[in-house]
């Protein structure tokens, strides 16, 4: 092919592959193959100047620039470091520095390279004032009301620390951190999230803290400002890294900040990572080896794109070949169906995987998977394994017989005919009422530990009673009783008297509970909890509207549409009526306010304040007889203003004639002065 041909066909492809990756975030090809294309492309472009063009995606690699946040520029660039794939590179890199500082014993540091989002701080007077994404790496976004949620990320510097002062770090999510975030959207019949870089991108990008805030993000400092170190007395890397972990940071400690003086040393903590990876409590896709001195970083510069003087090392996805038994297809309890590959056990990743997901018929479709098919699996930033393809050299694909595995046209629990709703890619059994699969689902996330905790009952005993007849919904379980439950197998008086025991005290489990354990969609934990304390009982959730739901503070449409035709559901209300009649909370019950003060009040809080957080405020305005909405209304009375509010709040209060108050005045009026 003419070298402009090609130049012109990879630059397409990688504009479409630079598109999936970073706005859909479903990248179809892997880290190595991108760099490679784009590597070719780079060479084509330097031996053919004729055909430079700057929107080639070589000028710009990613980019996260959106409209939603302020764009701010950064004090140096933030640049990306050029990758290696293999020993052997590395060896060539560590050379070649070695090679650039002759007659110098050369240190090399070498870190790990966290999977996560790059952020600049910069701090003033101690304190946190901005925190910049990459964006281009030029310009970058001001998300420092996200940022400041995370704990591990000081908003106010130690005693000692330089003054200005700009940080680099990740910001990534820990696994234990993120599976509970899965969990909880599990429990809310939402869509799981696929890995933890990607929703740590996600969150930082939210509008609204308070939800960045629930989520625990963590950062890891490992880059410091070079001339503001220099001009410390301080010579190096390594140490800068130490130092800044006096003034508050978290840091890179022990081996994941090792210094070496040798290319086999470099090569041994490559070799020590590749394993140890696997026990870190968050994912790591390479190490970063960095010259240590900073006067010898200065020798060695930099090229156009990257510093030479330093090298990310890349992991190698882990990918392996198995064997497909056959595909299960799960039921939950909103009806949704999943089909889950059955495969031959084999070690992926340190664990032994034995299920992949499929997520739904169009990937198994695309997979086009026969039984017996030798599939190959993949581990990469993904807690969940999948199949990404299929070894068709080591499978049956010449037998003319074997067919492919059609997903089922009806529920493999009830036989109810499946449904797929527009725009949506899951297939789900519609019969919510008596399909087995989901009556269970609906118990048992009832009397899960975080919703009704009842004590003495099991999945396996919610089965049993199903099955026996004994249980169709979740109220039918406080008219058990010792009579019909004796006779089943393996109930013995205790079991039977731990069960009835188990149910009664669940009786006293407070209303937020109560409401989150009827399993409406899109109601988990946190909305429940909020839902409940707005709304203050259950029978003011039956005449609520669409409308009343979303003015409600952190309720937006999709969780306001679903609670609404929820409690428009005649078979819902009749089981949520004898649940009232057995006796479970139905209401908050209310604690003493603190005070008076605005009492009628209907009010909204927006923008930041001095002495106090937001969430601080909101709970002042509760405790003083207010009513806190979400958004501004003809109902709103008065908005609580900090700095920074939004300008669209800001107009539309002036439009309705809202009364804002600044927290000065506030202040003033619950504290009676
Ligand atoms: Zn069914």
């Amino acid at each position: 092919m003419e070298a402009g041909a090609r130049i012109a066909q990879l630059r397409e492809e990688l504009h479409a592959h630079n598109h999936r990756y970073y706005v859909m975030a479903e990248p179809v090809i892997s880290d190595r193959e991108f760099d490679a294309l784009l590597d070719e492309l780079a060479k084509l472009e330097e031996a053919h100047p004729e055909f430079a063009d700057p929107t080639s995606p070589t000028k710009r690699v990613g980019g996260d620039l959106t409209d939603k946040f302020e764009k701010v520029a950064h004090k140096s660039p933030m640049l990306s470091l050029s990758n290696s794939y293999n020993a052997e590179e590395v060896a060539q890199w560590a050379e070649r520095v070695q090679a650039g500082l002759p007659d110098e014993e050369v240190e090399f540091v070498v870190e790990l390279k966290y999977d996560g989002v790059a952020i600049s701080v910069w701090y003033e007077d101690q304190a946190m004032v901005k925190a910049l994404t990459r964006g281009d790496g030029t310009t970058g976004e001001d998300v420092r009301a996200n940022v400041a949620t995370i704990k591990t990320l000081p908003l106010r510097l130690n005693p000692g620390a330089p003054n200005p002062l700009e940080i680099r770090g990740e910001i990534f999510f820990p696994w234990p951190g993120f599976e509970a975030l899965n969990e909880s959207r599990r429990e809310a019949g939402e869509p799981e999230f696929a890995n933890p870089r990607n929703t740590a991108a996600g969150t930082l990008k939210l509008q609204d803290s308070a939800v960045v805030a629930t989520r625990p993000l963590d950062c890891m400092v490992y880059n410091i400002d070079a001339e503001t170190m220099t001009a410390m007395g301080i010579a190096s890397h390594s140490e800068a890294v130490r130092e800044a972990a006096k003034w508050g940071f978290k840091t890179p400690q022990g081996r994941s900040l090792e210094v070496v003086t040798s290319v086999e040393a470099i090569m041994d903590a490559v070799a020590h990572w590749e394993e140890a990876r696997h026990d870190l409590d968050f994912a790591i896709d390479g190490l970063v080896i960095k010259v240590n001195r900073y006067d010898h970083q200065k020798r060695l510069g930099m090229t156009a794109k990257s510093p030479r003087w330093a090298l990310a090392y890349k992991f190698e996805t882990e990918r392996v070949s198995t064997t497909l038994k056959g595909v299960k297809y799960q039921v939950g309890r909103t009806g949704a169906v999943t089909p889950v590959a059955d495969l031959e056990p084999v070690l992926l990743g340190g664990t032994t995987v034995k299920n992949a997901s499929l997520h739904n018929a169009d990937q198994m479709a695309k997979l086009d998977l026969r039984e017996g098919d030798a599939v190959l699996v993949e581990k990469g930033g993904e807690i969940i394994p999948k199949i990404v393809g299929v070894d068709r050299n080591a499978s049956s694909a010449g037998d003319l017989f074997s067919q492919a595995i059609a997903f089922p046209g009806t529920c493999p629990e009830c036989d109810t005919p499946l449904i797929r709703k527009e725009g949506e890619a899951q297939h789900y059994c519609p019969n919510s009422a008596t399909c087995p699969a989901q009556v269970r689902g609906r118990i048992n996330h009832f009397i899960s530990r975080k919703a009704m905790n009842v004590d003495g009952l099991g999945k396996e005993t919610v089965t049993q009673l199903v099955e026996a007849g004994l249980i169709r919904d979740v109220a039918d379980l406080y008219r058990l009783t010792a009579e019909e439950l004796l006779p089943l197998e393996r109930m013995a008086q205790k079991s039977v008297d731990n069960l009835l025991h188990g149910l009664e005290t669940s009786k006293s489990v407070p209303f937020e509970r109560v409401l989150f354990g009827l399993g409406i969609r899109h109601v988990g934990e946190t909305v429940a909890k909020n839902l409940a304390k707005s709304l203050k009982s259950m029978d003011a959730f039956k005449s609520v509207s669409v409308e009343d739901l979303m003015a409600l503070e952190e309720i937006g449409p999709i969780v306001a549409e679903s609670v609404a035709s929820h409690f428009q559901d005649a078979t819902f209300l009749a089981v949520v009526q004898r649940l009232q009649e057995a006796g479970l909370q139905m209401e908050v019950v209310l604690e003493e306010p603190l005070g008076t003060a605005l009492e009628g009040e209907v009010v909204v809080v927006s923008g930041v304040f001095e002495t106090m957080s937001r969430d601080e405020a909101k709970a002042a305005v509760t405790n003083h007889g207010g009513r806190l909405v979400g958004s501004i209304s003809s109902k709103t009375t008065l908005v609580l203003a900090g700095d920074k509010m939004g300008p669209s709040k800001l107009q539309k209060a002036e439009k309705l004639g809202i009364p804002l108050m600044d927290e000065a005045a506030f202040l003033t009026r619950i504290g009676g002065q």
